[in-house]
């Protein structure tokens, strides 16, 4: 008898757990609630295909690695040689950041950082600079899309400062967005012989084996497990579509806040209607603030690097995430000391929430692959199934 594996949750986490069980010789019936698979990785239907959540994919991660293995992982567009980007100091618009920020990343990037100190207060001692420590934090809210980078375990926040300022830069972008990339996953998995049910939410926790690759908060209710917490944060969401102008940069960094604007459609014109710019921007929200100071701040920042833009914009959407764009580990704690994915008695939790390394959406691919990794050691076989 084959091993009969239910996985909860279609998902990035759940398409590579039902690939990776497969290629393990498991049987495998996935469950989703939605109409659609992707979760999170969904992107908007119709001429702007602005995504939800992942938007872009590091081609020197794992997550990018394991796709190619298997062909899933290309045709994907870089970022363009010509791409200008806009810094915001104090207030205004530069098309190069202070030097001291230049020479403060390269010193920083290539130190260790302490997992038990803020990166603030790390950077400041390196550097005997606070403004430039700050200014460095705020770059990271691209990463990390906290209000206050700063506040974070130097080694988290140095880690992610690393993979965002690699040259050339690792980030690639896949042609009609991370619906792209879900398609290619569930057809991969339909072919490997995976059941894949939309349309399907599961409001009991299922016989083991079981793999819930939900949110925690979902995941915690399913198995009464209150251990199960996340450690995310609260972000505003501004996506703008303009008309199309030369000038127009690649990316907008905020060195006075932390937000973050990008042009999807530079790398990837398939996004956006022909003559349209498709931008997607993020700002790390305080505990008191509302959608609209983060939308507010985030239309400053646009004011800095899009001329005229409030005169030719054609489409927008906002919205605010909550502990959806990844697991932040604040001073003295690393991914070690999040919930580990196996809750015992053949049940496995999968996301971004749990303990796996990683940079967002690596560490969901990476417990996925650890939880196949623990029911395949469990269980008595030795089927590879083959694409
Ligand atoms: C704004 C933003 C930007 C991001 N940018 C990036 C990026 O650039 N790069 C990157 O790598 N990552 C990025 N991420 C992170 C990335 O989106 C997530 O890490 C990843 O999508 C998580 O996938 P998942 O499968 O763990 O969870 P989800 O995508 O949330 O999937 C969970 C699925 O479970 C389903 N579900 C829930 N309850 C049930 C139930 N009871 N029964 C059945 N199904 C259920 C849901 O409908 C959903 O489809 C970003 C996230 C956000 C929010």
């Amino acid at each position: 008898m084959r091993t009969q594996l239910t996985i909860v949750g279609g998902g990035l986490g759940g398409l590579v757990t039902a690939i990776s069980a497969r290629e393990a010789g498991l049987e495998v019936t996935l469950y989703e609630a939605r109409k659609e698979l992707g979760g999170r990785a969904r992107t908007t239907p119709g001429p702007h295909r602005a995504n939800w959540g992942p938007h872009v994919i590091y081609s020197d991660g794992p997550l990018w690695a394991w796709l190619d293995q298997r062909g899933l992982a290309r045709p994907a567009r870089r970022v363009p040689s010509t791409a200008r980007i806009v810094f915001r100091v104090d207030g205004r618009g530069r098309t190069v950041p202070p030097r001291k920020v230049l020479t403060g990343i390269l010193r920083l990037r290539n130190t260790e950082a302490p997992v038990d100190r803020s990166f603030r207060a790390w950077a400041t001692e390196r550097l005997d600079d606070p403004v430039t420590a700050g200014r460095i934090s705020n770059f990271v809210g691209v990463a990390t899309f906290d209000p206050d980078p700063g506040r974070l375990s130097a080694a988290f926040v140095n880690d992610r400062l690393r993979r965002a300022t690699q040259y050339p830069p690792a980030v690639r972008y896949i042609p009609g967005g991370w619906g792209t990339i879900v398609d290619r996953l569930a057809a991969y998995a339909r072919h490997l012989g995976a059941r894949l049910e939309t349309n399907n939410p599961v409001d009991h926790l299922p016989a083991p084996p079981v793999v819930l690759a939900i949110p925690m908060a979902r995941a915690a209710q399913l198995t009464g497990d209150r251990s199960l917490r996340s450690t995310g944060t609260r972000t505003a969401l501004l996506d703008v579509a303009i008309t199309r102008r030369r000038v127009d940069p690649f990316a907008v960094s905020d060195l006075d806040g932390s937000g973050w604007i990008e042009t999807f459609s530079i790398p990837d014109p398939s996004v956006a209607p022909t003559g349209e710019h498709l931008t997607q921007s993020q700002v790390g929200l305080f505990p008191d603030e509302t959608l609209e100071q983060g939308v507010a701040r985030i239309e400053a920042l646009l004011d800095c690097g899009y001329r005229e833009w409030r005169d030719r914009e054609t489409w927008r959407r906002r919205l605010t995430v909550t502990a959806e764009s990844g697991a932040l580990d604040p001073p003295g704690t690393t991914w070690r000391d999040r919930p580990s994915g196996d809750r015992g008695d053949d049940v496995h939790v999968v996301g971004d929430m749990v303990a796996a390394p990683g940079l967002l959406s690596e560490v969901t691919h990476q417990s996925a692959v650890d939880a196949v990794t623990r029911l395949a050691a469990e269980r008595p076989i030795s089927v590879v199934a083959q694409a």
